[in-house]
Formats: structure tokens, sequence, C-alpha cells
């Protein structure tokens, strides 16, 4: 019988996720000789054998590709029979090619067989907490180089003990390759520190230790995955406030991990898909119902009907979890706006006067990776925050791009590159006003040109260029290409969704700079291939003070207001949102929107958003970006079911077309007036704008439409939307694995940098 010789060659996500052990024990099998080795590309394997045997080695590879790998091109040859006899898995390829195309995984949660392990007594990893195997544990975090190997890891100080090194090379094992498979003889370990960074205990008992310092409510600062969490009895109101005042962060709801899938049905409504969201291997924190039944203290989530909730993805999480039976606050570890801290001496710096006691590891962790945010929408999961268990795997294109690097927004800043067919995008850095995070964007751009080929050739950044996000991208020496904010969003949810153009894209937002030089963020835009038109957007109004307009949705609602009544407005009673201010402070607001002094006009949706909350009395003054809007959306929840709303003014004689919101503010004055329910009100505001973005786009023939922008982070905007859309014989589009947010506009710069380069 003829030898015959085959080179496999595969890409996308193809290191790390067990298939060189798979293409191992299939060889061994089928008695092919030849060879598997991780490259640059890749994985590369090389069978050789009878055409028989090498048929059924790639019908059984494919059907037993493992559960994490995403295989992106495959390539087949056959070449010269080399006569070897057996099968090795060689040392990876390094070769650094021009078309570098092996995916990084991100980091997965712990697997059901290694939790078994860590809590059987005995298995030697019984208390383990960096245990891990082919299926699960660090990625992402560790990686410092490709290809993916130990030695490219930051457990590469490491060195295997002898059992450790039997389990990596024996290919019946579920270690077989496991880059990152430590044990308690050769591994990370644990240590407990009190606040100034002096040890009280290592191993298990600094893990009890920890157990017992929570349960008698004290703060720890726990070093994890992808960085630090801030960890306290969820249901110690005292304790939790404490952390809260600590952080000084007064209502931003705190993120949570309950010990199990029960203890969080206890407390929460849980759909199936929701589930499906906290069991599946990226394991984020998911958005759901609280029940406010349990003893969640009230400070978790002041004045929000959700919580947001995640399950134990570590070994470390879930022997702490397991340990307390109770569920805890697990917040981010870091101070407003800057990324999460992942260094322990750094942790002692930074969250000092916050923690304490900090519970770390000895295991670097090479780049801040936050947990995750869902919420489920429509019964579809829509990410809020992409981060851990999904940077950086590819968001897929369809068609080749150029080599592009975006480097994203201000806030929530993200970065991005193109490869081939598919985009990189990162996670989340923080928000640029910070110079951590600042310094968090110039490595995260130096990791993506690190680990991926080919350089880009073109920079793609916001067209503001105040941004620190576009100043860095200009002294990059590369050609620059400026991308319109609220185009760029609209790219990006038209990427998500595999759509092309013609789109009309709603990008509703907090602001971005518009082509005009004014503040945009109540857009509707025209997407054709040759670019976007503004087809109509929301009227403007004054923002008196800028920056403090944005913190304090009061002087939202004063603007507003005064585009109506103009100086009228200093004389009328009982608006909640002049009453903040002193008839001084009144007077100062009154000679700046009469002179237009430090009062940019804004067409802003979030900012409309913000002056109806103040107006109706939720919240004047904001201590974290989108509250007021929030309120606003959590006030009409139980109200959805009306179907009342206010009317408003299409003025087309213009182009672009203007939405005159004007009627609807003397309508929610009345309705205020007549001591109509908040919520009533709260839900008609919602109603209208819905039949804003119905009425507009049958005015302008539109029937595919997209929702972007952070506006669409709120439910019941987007499903009212989606509704009312749909009643008119639209196809409406939003969001599903990037973010509506400014996390998600790096992807739409690229997408509008490859629409110019293709011209
Ligand atoms: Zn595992
Ligand atoms: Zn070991
Ligand atoms: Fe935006």
């Amino acid at each position: 019988m003829e030898t015959q010789r085959l080179r496999l060659q595969l890409c996308g996500v193809v290191q790390g996720v067990g298939f060189r052990p798979l293409a191992y024990r299939l060889a061994v099998e089928l008695e092919l000789a030849g060879w598997a080795a991780n490259t640059a590309r890749g994985l590369t394997v090389e069978v050789e054998g009878s055409a028989d045997a090498i048929d059924r080695f790639l019908e059984r590879l494919a059907r037993g590709k493992p559960p994490h790998a995403i295989i992106q091109r495959q390539k087949t040859t056959f070449i010269e029979p080399a006569g070897e006899s057996g099968f090795t898995l060689r040392e990876s390829l390094a070769e650094r090619s021009v078309d570098h195309h092996t995916l990084i995984l991100p980091d997965l949660a712990a697997c059901p067989d290694c939790i078994k392990e860590i809590f059987d007594a005995d298995n030697r990893r019984y208390h383990y907490p960096f245990t891990n195997c082919t299926q699960c544990g660090p990625r992402y975090s560790i990686i410092t180089a490709l290809p993916y190997d130990r030695a490219h890891t930051t457990l590469q100080h490491f060195a295997l003990c002898p059992a450790c090194v039997a389990e990596y090379n024996n290919p019946h094992d579920r270690r077989f390759h496991a880059q990152p498979i430590a044990c308690p003889d050769c591994g990370p370990q644990l240590a407990l520190w009190d606040s100034a960074g002096t040890p009280l205990a290592s191993g298990n008992k600094a893990l009890l230790n920890t157990a017992e310092a929570i349960r008698g409510g004290a703060t720890v600062a726990m070093k994890g995955l992808g960085g630090f969490h801030l960890v306290a009895d969820a249901r110690n109101e005292a304790a939790v406030r404490r952390l809260r005042d600590r952080k000084r962060r007064k209502s931003k709801p705190f993120a949570m991990m309950f010990p199990t899938l029960q203890s969080i049905k206890a407390h929460c409504d849980v759909s199936d898909i929701e589930e499906h969201l906290l069991l599946s291997a990226a394991s984020p924190i998911v958005l759901l119902k609280h029940q406010r039944n349990g003893n969640i203290a009230p400070s978790v989530a002041p004045e929000n009907p959700n919580l947001g909730a995640m399950l134990p993805y570590t070994p470390l999480h879930h022997l702490l979890l397991g340990e307390l039976g109770f569920p805890v606050v697990a917040t981010s570890g870091n101070l407003s706006g800057e990324p999460i801290c992942t260094d322990e001496f750094d942790a002692l710096d930074r969250l000092r006067g916050i923690a304490d006691f900090f519970l770390v590891h000895d295991r670097p962790i090479a780049r801040p990776v936050d947990d995750s945010v869902v919420r489920v929408m429509m019964g579809r999961a829509l990410v809020l925050r992409r981060a851990r268990g999904y940077a950086p795997l590819p968001i897929e294109t369809g068609t080749p791009l150029p080599a592009v690097l975006a480097v994203g927004g201000h806030l929530k800043n993200t970065v991005a590159l193109s490869l081939g067919n598919s985009i990189v995008l990162s996670q989340p850095l923080g928000d640029l006003t910070t110079m951590r995070a600042a310094q968090a964007l110039e490595k995260t751009v130096a990791d993506l040109n690190g680990f991926y080929a080919p350089t880009p050739c073109v920079v793609a950044c916001d067209a503001h260029p105040d941004y620190y996000s576009s100043q860095f991208a200009s002294g990059l020496g590369l050609p620059l290409i400026a991308v319109q904010h609220h185009y760029a969003h609209v790219l990006s949810c038209m990427a998500d969704n595999g759509l092309d153009e013609p789109v009309l894209g709603v990008a509703w937002d907090g602001t971005g700079l518009g082509t005009d030089g004014t503040l945009w963020g109540g857009e509707f835009l025209r997407v054709t291939a040759a670019g976007f038109e503004r087809a109509a957007h929301l009227r403007t109004f004054m923002l008196p003070g800028t920056e403090q307009a944005i913190r304090q949705p009061c002087r939202a609602a004063l603007g507003l207001l005064y585009e109506i009544f103009s100086d009228d407005l200093f004389t009328m009673n009982g608006l909640a949102p002049l009453d903040v201010f002193t008839p001084s402070e009144q007077r100062v607001l009154r000679r700046m929107m009469q002179r237009g002094i430090n009062t940019p006009r804004t067409s802003s949706a979030g900012r409309l958003f913000d002056a109806v909350s103040a107006l109706l009395g939720l919240c004047q003054v904001s201590d974290f970006e989108g509250q007021a809007a929030m309120a606003l959306e959590f006030a009409a929840q139980p109200h959805g079911a009306a179907d009342e709303a206010y009317p408003f003014r299409l003025e087309q004689q213009q182009s672009p077309i203007i939405v005159d919101w004007e009627p609807m503010i003397h309508g929610i004055l009345d309705d205020l007036k007549n001591g109509l329910a908040t919520g009533r009100i709260a839900a008609k505001f919602h109603n209208t704008l819905a039949d804003i973005i119905a009425t507009v786009a049958a005015t302008l023939g539109e029937t595919r439409v997209v929702l972007t922008g952070g506006c669409f982070q709120n439910s019941y905007l987007t499903c009212r939307a989606v509704e009312r859309l749909r009643d008119i014989g639209c196809t409406p589009y939003w969001h599903k694995h990037v973010p509506p947010n400014d996390g998600g506009l790096a992807l739409g710069q690229i997408i509008a940098a490859a629409r110019i380069l293709k011209e």
C-alpha cells in the first residue's frame, strides 16, 4: 500500500485548547508517523501513512475538535513522505512569519474535572488554588509572547516537579501539554498580607484566615485571574458601606460573586440563557433581576432592581466561596477610571486605605483583564463590558481587511487590530483621563504589535483631537485616519451583526465630536458605500458649564428648559433641577446661557435622558456615568405595558431633519403639574423616544435600522425601539458581542479606515 504524507495547517484559536494532544492520540491510534507543533501561524501537523488512515485521522480530528478551539482557516497539502517512524510533539516552531495568525485564547473558567480534584482529599491537588488543565485556566492573562508555550507565559519561572512533568508528557493525561500546569509542590502559592504588606499566613491557612476576616466584616483585596477584586460580605450592610466610603463610590452598583448557581437563584430571577451565560467558560457578570427577598445588603446596589452576579471562575474562588457559603461583593480592585490592579506590590500602594487584608499569590498577571458584564435583552445576550472570557477572541468580518490599528475613544478605552478577515478587540483599559489607563493603552498597542504581524500600515482614531488616544495615535508616525465618533459606533454595530450598507444608524450616546465641530449624540446617520450622511438629529440645547453639566443632570435640564422658556425659566416654580441652585448660582447660570459662555450646544440623547431624569427629581447630581439615565429606565420598568407617549415634531424643511422634543417636554411638565406618577412619565418618555426612532426611519424610507451608542444599554429603550421598528416593517439590529458603548468604538474605527483605504 502506498504511503502518503499530509501537512495540515490550522489557523485560529488552536493553541492551548488541547489540539496537539488530540492529534497525538489519533496519530498513535491510527499508526501514523509524523509530528505536531505550534507555530506562530497556529498549529502544523504532518502525518504519514496509508491514505485510508490519513482520511480517518482528518475526519476524527474534525469531529473531536476541542470545545474552546476556533478554526479560522485550514490548509492541507500532500508532501513527499519522509519515511520516519512514530509520532512526536515537536517544540514550537518559533519562526515569526509575515502571516502571523495564531489567536490567543481568553482565560477560561475552571472546568468541572479540576473543581472535583480540588475538593477531593485524596487528590494531590486537594485545596490547590492554581489547578488547571488543557480545558481551563489562565491564558490571555499569562501570555507574554507567541507561540503559546510555558516559556512564553508568566509561569516560566516555576520549574515543574517530576509528577507534573509526567502529566505534561503523558498523552492520556488531562494535562498533556497544559502550559500553565501547576501543583502544590511546584506551582504558585497563596499568601495573606496585612495592609502594610506583612505576611500573616500562607497556603490553605491564608485562605482560611481570609474567610475569617470576611466573616468578621473586613474588606480583602484578592489577587485573582486578571487582576484584584475587593471582597466583602455582601450580607453585611456596615461592611459594604465601609467599602463604599473607602472606595469613594457612592452608589454605582457592586458586582457580586455567589457560591453556587442555586444561591444566585435564591436571590435573582435566572432565565435559561442567563444560566447558560453564568455557567459558560467566559463566566461573566450577568445583570439579573433581584428578587429583593433575601439578605443582600441594600448598599450593594442602591436603588437598583438588578444585581450583577457571577459564579466562582478560578479554583481560588471556588475554595474561598465554598468555605464562606455566602455571596460576597467582588468589585474591581482599582480606583475609578483606572485599569484593575494586577501586581501585589502595586495593589498595596493603590488600594491602601481600602483593603484591610491582601490575599495574594506569586503568579504574575501579564495584563489587566477585568470581569466581563453581560445583559440579556429580548432573549439574547448583549455584552456591555467585553473583557475576561471574551477578549481577545477575534470578531469575524467576512471580508479581508488591510492592516489597521485603531485606538478607540476616551472613556472605556479599547484598542483593535485587523488580522485578515477578522479584528482583535482588546479588553477595556479604563478612562484615558487617568495616567494608568493611558499607560495601559500604550502597553496594549505594544502587545498587539508583538503578538500579531503584519504591522499596521494605518492608525485610526476618534476625530476628537483632545482625546488622549487621538494624540497617542498621531505620535505613532503612521498615516492617521480620524473617524467621526458616531459613524464608528454605527459601523461597530454593523460589524457585530455582519451587516453591509445601506443602513440607517441610530447612534445615541453621551457625546462625541461632530463633523461641524459641535457635540453630537442624538444622531441618525445614513450609511452607504460612499460613507455617511447626518440625516437627522435631536434638537440641540446648551450645556451650562460643559464638563460640570455632564456630572450634574440638573444643569442639562436647565439648558434644555432654557431653549423653550428662555429667561422666564428662572421665574418658574416647582422645578426640581432649578431648586438645586441658590439664587446667586441661578443668576450665574442665566448669564452664562444668555451670553453663550461655557455652554456648548449638543444634540446628545444621553444628555436628554439626564435632563428628564433631573426634571422628574430622580437624579440631580450623578456620581457615575449613566446614573441619571439608569434611574429613569428603572423608574419606567413597572409601567412597560403602558402604551402612552408624548407628541414631538419633525422639522423636515431642512437637511438634516431636526427632531424637536419641545412638545414632549411640555407634556412632561403638564404631567408633573397634574401629579402623574413618575414611573408613568418615565415610561411615556421612553415610549416617545422609540416612536421618534420609528418615525424618522419611516420618514427617511430606511428599512434596516441599527441601534448603537451607550443609550442602547438601556433595555427598555432598546426593546421598545425594536418593537416599534418591527411594527412598521423595519428590520432592527442591535449589539451582540461588541458593547454599544465606547468600548466598541475601536472596531468601528477599523472598518471606517478600511472603507477609506478601499477607495
Ligand atoms: Zn480543568
Ligand atoms: Zn508539580
Ligand atoms: Fe459614544
